[in-house]
């Protein structure tokens, strides 16, 4: 069934896509856009930005972790200087969470599963285990 919106002035209710700004006449109530193509290419431009900036956020976080896990070359930990891992571009305040390790009683800051620590004034140990 076709659907026309009187307006109170009895004229055809008309809107404007936000997408291309063309005037269109509504063919069911609840329709936003004047056509398909518009209403998909107004979804794509949103979900692009969005999934831009959370690249920006996440892009730091991702090369941080796979350095880390390179220095760990499948061992389960690894005593690393500091001016080294300066060295590579690991940022000491970037971590998503603080791991608790059981084995030592400390708490870590942790990118994902790979942790580290200082063990004294110029060294970090980095670990997966625990
Ligand atoms: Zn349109």
């Amino acid at each position: 069934m076709l659907f026309k919106q009187i307006t109170m002035n009895n004229e055809i209710e008309k809107r404007i896509c936000p997408y291309c700004g063309v005037e269109f006449i509504p063919k069911r109530s609840n329709q936003t856009f004047c056509n398909s193509a518009c209403r998909t290419a107004h979804h794509n431009k949103r979900n692009n930005a969005k999934r831009k900036e959370l690249a920006k956020l996440f892009k730091p976080i991702e090369k941080q972790y796979y350095a880390l896990l390179e220095l760990l070359n499948g061992e389960k930990e690894v005593t690393v200087h500091k001016e080294y891992l300066r060295g590579i571009g690991v940022n000491f305040s970037l971590f998503t969470h603080i791991h608790y390790n059981k084995t030592i009683n400390k708490n870590c800051y942790a990118l994902h599963t790979v942790h580290y620590y200082k063990v004294d004034k110029e060294h970090y140990k980095i670990c997966t285990n625990d």
